[in-house]
């Protein structure tokens, strides 16, 4: 028998031809052509990740174009989404180079700094970190294991060393300098080292961002879903990883560097340039004089501890964030959970798939904070944006989105941010850890409807379609290939 699309079918010759069965039976072959059909276009030569995160990339850029259609203000929302979070390479015009003749064979940026002699004959203070105010200090630090943490508040009684205080009392709070069989000058040597190497005059990307991102981590490892899932290495790994993941960040995105020849830019051939750069620092302080807080750990220990570091820092490359959310959600599909109802995670890939993840949503967890947090990470943002615009202008080069003083609508962009990035990580993560998540959940969206109100009023578009088109937004986890059907694109 011939079906309708001309593939050829054996019939047993026993069959009974009748009109009904007759009809049954063509009914089967339409179906099995289906199948062949979907079976043909599979396109095997891609993973299902790949086919899931183009799938996401793709939806995102249409709600972008809808929303870069409204106005001004939503194009340039929509320009800065896409151009930071879609990994997508922009045409660029490249003005004339800046090489400075240097040789590569070291990693710029590492200065040589000992604090070895400032501890040395003095008791060690009790978080760590010289400072007058340590009562008040130890008031802000009882919040240490919750969300709701003052890190600002760290920073002004700390003597500005919000990230050797945030290290040096989770370290011990988790007993990992005696597990580890870590000296305390020497931690205490290298966080200082480390903190000295984040840039005080970098308005977001400084110590403080890195000593949230640390103590957000150490949350986040201690979620009820992930109780006793994750080994004291792995603890460490990601606690390190955490407090170096910016380190020397010099203030201006990936793209600014790549547009203007850096020499970064050449040294990572364009690709994770400031992440690779923040591992390279992160490792190297460690050869410095009493900084090899590693130093009684097994080879092995070592390398695996390596290896996991690598994996988070690269992952807090904003451009591999569409591949990271779809991998989240095929294994928020696929998940397991003991009787108990901790996750289980049986291999490599699983485990250090969420450390991964993890790390993400902590680096992204300025919306989930109580808002008088989450408003002065707002304002740093913000203000490094400018500068990096401010700089661009200087330059001649066209200004990146969001980083044009003159035009740029602040609440419009948390508010962006949070619907097409922020709550779509968040909301998945939840699904995974559910229902560890909910309160993190709630503030996110009480902060959004904060900035939604706050945004100033203009005439055009009507407020109405704008939110209904932000509000109905969501990734729905169906994959297809990469192309997108008739009935999607309507849809
Ligand atoms: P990182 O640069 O490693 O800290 O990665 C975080 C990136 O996410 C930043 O560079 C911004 O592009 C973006 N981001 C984080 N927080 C905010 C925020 N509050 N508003 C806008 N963008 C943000
Ligand atoms: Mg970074
Ligand atoms: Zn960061």
């Amino acid at each position: 028998q011939q079906s309708r699309s001309g593939r050829c079918y054996r019939i047993h010759s026993d069959c009974v031809v009748d009109h009904q069965y007759q009809q049954l039976t063509l009914e089967t072959l339409a179906e099995l052509d289906w199948c062949l059909d979907q079976l043909e276009t599979i396109q095997t030569h891609r993973s299902v990740s790949d086919m899931a995160s183009s799938k996401f990339k793709r939806m995102l850029n249409r709600e972008l174009s809808h929303l870069s259609e409204m106005s001004r203000s939503g194009n340039q929302v929509s320009e800065y989404i896409s151009s930071t979070f879609l990994d997508q390479q922009n045409e660029v015009e490249i003005p004339s180079p800046t090489l400075k003749e240097k040789p590569m064979s070291y990693i710029s940026g590492v200065r040589k700094l000992s604090h070895t002699h400032s501890l040395a004959n003095t008791p060690l203070p009790r978080f760590g970190v010289t400072t007058e105010h340590e009562d008040t200090l130890a008031e802000v630090m009882e919040d240490l294991n919750k969300w709701k943490f003052n890190i600002f508040q760290v920073a002004e009684l700390s003597n500005n060393r919000p990230l050797s205080c945030i290290m040096y009392s989770i370290f011990q709070e988790r007993d990992l300098l005696k597990t580890f069989r870590v000296p305390v000058d020497t931690f205490v040597s290298y966080v200082m080292t480390l903190e000295d190497h984040y840039h005080s005059n970098v308005a977001y990307h400084n110590s403080l961002h890195a000593a949230d991102v640390t103590q957000s981590i150490h949350c986040l490892l201690s979620t009820p879903a992930l109780d006793a899932v994750f080994t004291d290495l792995e603890i460490l790994a990601a606690l390190f990883a955490a407090a170096i993941h910016d380190v020397d960040h010099p203030g201006v995105s990936n793209q600014f560097l790549i547009n203007t020849n850096s020499e970064l830019a050449l040294m990572y051939n364009d690709e994770s340039v400031l992440e690779n750069h923040h591992l390279a620092v992160g490792f190297k302080l460690l050869h410095q004089e009493n900084c090899d807080i590693f130093q009684n750990l097994s080879k092995r220990q070592r390398q695996s501890l390596r290896k996991l570091v690598i994996d988070m820092v690269l992952a807090t490359d904003m451009s591999k964030h569409m591949t990271l959310l779809a991998d989240l959600k095929t294994m928020v599909e696929t998940k397991k959970v003991t009787s108990s109802g901790v996750l289980l995670l049986d291999n490599y890939t699983e485990r250090i798939q969420v450390l991964r993840t993890m790390m993400h949503c902590a680096d992204l967890s300025n919306p989930t904070k109580p808002l008088v947090l989450y408003k002065q990470w707002t304002e740093r943002i913000m203000e490094e944006f400018f500068r990096q615009g401010d700089r661009e202008r200087e330059r001649g080069m066209e200004i990146s989105a969001m980083c044009d003083k003159h035009t740029a609508s602040v609440e419009k962009s948390q508010v962006g941010f949070i619907d097409y990035i922020v709550h779509p990580l968040w909301e998945t993560w939840g699904d995974l850890v559910h229902p560890d998540a909910q309160e993190i959940l709630d503030t996110l969206q009480e902060n959004r409807d904060w900035y939604q109100s706050a945004v100033p009023q203009s005439p055009s578009p009507p407020p109405d379609r704008e939110k209904t088109h932000t509000d109905r937004f969501q990734f729905p986890i169906t994959l297809d290939k990469a192309g997108g059907t008739e009935k999607e694109k309507e849809e």
